[in-house]
């Protein structure tokens, strides 16, 4: 019998904190978890979840118009408090859940802020608690970051007030070209709200496949979103009239509420790393090694706070894995290629695998690139010039598809088994061999027959 208070004490109840926690406690170990605010962390919280539901409630008014090419009559008007209020309903019985389910499992549930002493011992601050385990699980997730040396940043909200604004804004200007930016700009433009999108580089989404960025920015135009590009902030003053931003092109732009989502950062703020042996890398997240071991023996850390890709099954992924390598004596490392994600922008984009970027680089021998931009026939009847994009990204000497990138109605849906077949390795063959299903945008994943050519691409 140990003699430490639990065998595993894990700080941060987000998604990958409530999965080790439960999987430890139900092979009978003793566990508890520490949450300084509410069960379920970011995703359920303050991301994933809430936003999905703000995406869904805006995305209505682009519906209705479409509906009105179909003969309906729609007569709509939105009110901003009665979904904040059905909005938090679902949050708290989210919360309640996962509260709940942890009790089932026999975690122990402890409201505080865990801070740590040494390698084995936490405090519960404020509360006079101090808990000794033998193992430390860190799974607290990151945090809004914004550049505080900015004059009048004072004046800007994140993400995280976003879900709770007390009045829709008749203006807001969002800062920042990465998900939460695009995501946001969708939701309070599909609002009603008129939206500016101020971003530091030539085009949105960093890092995605260039003719995802170049498509989206297109299709983010057309639904009446303002995007200023290669802009910074240089100051924000507040007037009678609004927020002022003075940008570093010379342009002023006058709002209701400016919004930053200029990245998350590790939350290790005070957690007492140093105390625990435990190190961070130069970005400044906790250094872990391919079983999310960290530079203390007995202390792992999984998720956001280790900053490796920050995805809510990635997260849980993680958990599983610690799980089954500390508990289970079965080492596991999870992997880390084509890992599906969807940026639930308006419309809304699903990437799997290699950009044609990075394949051009991984890919001796070439690759041969697909693509198809067409109206979705759900638009055929509204005038509506809106076009998905369908690419392809193939390695020409495998022949394997190694990238797949939809702009468009149900991408994040179709994106999904997309990458069933790209974790799979099929070929272009393979998936030529797969019959159609008509009528739909998903089957241009199967009758993509013509490569482009050179001059295309450069066109
Ligand atoms: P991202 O890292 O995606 O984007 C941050 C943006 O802020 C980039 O466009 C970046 O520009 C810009 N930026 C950074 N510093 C500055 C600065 N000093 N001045 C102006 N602009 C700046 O972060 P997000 O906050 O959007 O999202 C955080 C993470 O959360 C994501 O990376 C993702 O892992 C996860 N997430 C996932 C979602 C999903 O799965 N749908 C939804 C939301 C978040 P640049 O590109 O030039 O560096």
């Amino acid at each position: 019998m140990s003699t430490y208070d639990y065998d595993l004490f894990v700080i941060g109840a987000g998604s990958g904190g409530v999965r080790a926690a439960r999987l430890t406690a139900l092979d009978g170990k003793r566990v508890a978890i520490a949450e300084e605010h509410r069960v379920g962390g970011t995703c359920v919280i303050r991301g994933c979840v809430p936003k999905k539901f703000m995406v869904m409630a805006s995305d209505f008014s682009h519906q209705f118009e479409t509906a009105r090419g179909y003969g309906w009559t729609v007569d709509a008007s939105f009110d901003w408090k009665t979904f904040l209020e059905h909005k938090d309903v679902e949050i708290a019985r989210l919360s309640g859940i996962y509260a709940a389910n942890l009790g089932k499992a026999g975690v122990e549930l402890v409201h505080g802020r865990a801070v740590l002493k040494d390698a084995h011992t936490v405090e519960i601050v404020g509360k006079g608690r101090t808990i000794t385990a033998e193992r430390i699980l860190i799974a607290t997730g990151g945090r809004p970051w914004v550049p505080e040396g900015l004059p009048g940043i004072e004046h800007a909200i994140t993400s995280e007030e976003a879900f709770h604004l007390p009045e829709l804004p008749k203006r807001i200007l969002i800062a920042g070209g990465g998900y939460i930016a695009v995501e946001f700009a969708g939701i309070f433009a599909g609002l009603g709200v008129e939206t500016t999108l101020v971003y530091r580089g030539p085009n949105l989404l960093r890092g995605f496949d260039d003719d995802v960025r170049a498509h989206l920015a297109g299709e983010i135009e057309k639904r009446g979103i303002k995007v200023v590009l290669a802009s910074q902030h240089e100051r924000i003053e507040r007037t009678d009239a609004g927020l002022i931003s003075l940008l570093d092109n010379g342009l002023t732009i006058e709002t209701d509420v400016v919004m930053f989502a200029t990245g998350r950062i590790p939350y290790v703020k005070g957690l007492g790393l140093e105390a625990a042996g435990v190190a961070l890398t130069e970005a400044g997240a906790i250094r872990v090694d391919g079983h999310s071991r960290t530079t203390a023996p007995n202390i792992w850390a999984i998720g956001d706070v280790t900053d490796r890709i920050n995805l809510t099954p990635v997260a849980i992924r993680e958990a599983v894995a610690f799980h089954k390598t500390v508990y289970r004596d079965t080492p596991s490392r999870i992997d880390y290629e084509a890992v599906a994600t969807a940026v639930f922008s308006q419309p809304p984009v699903g990437t799997v695998g290699l950009s044609e970027g990075e394949a051009r680089r991984a890919c001796t021998d070439g690759v041969d690139v697909y693509v198809s931009r067409f109206r979705p026939m759900k638009y055929a009847f509204t005038g509506s010039d809106e076009r998905m994009l369908v690419k392809l990204v193939v390695d020409a000497g495998s022949q394997r598809v190694v990238g797949v990138h939809l702009v468009g109605p149900d991408a994040p849906e179709i994106i999904q088994l997309a990458a069933v077949a790209v974790k799979a390795g099929l070929t272009k063959g393979q998936w030529d061999a797969t019959c159609a299903v008509h009528p739909t945008v998903a089957e241009e994943l199967v009758t993509l027959r013509e490569k482009q050519t050179p001059s295309q691409m450069a066109g």
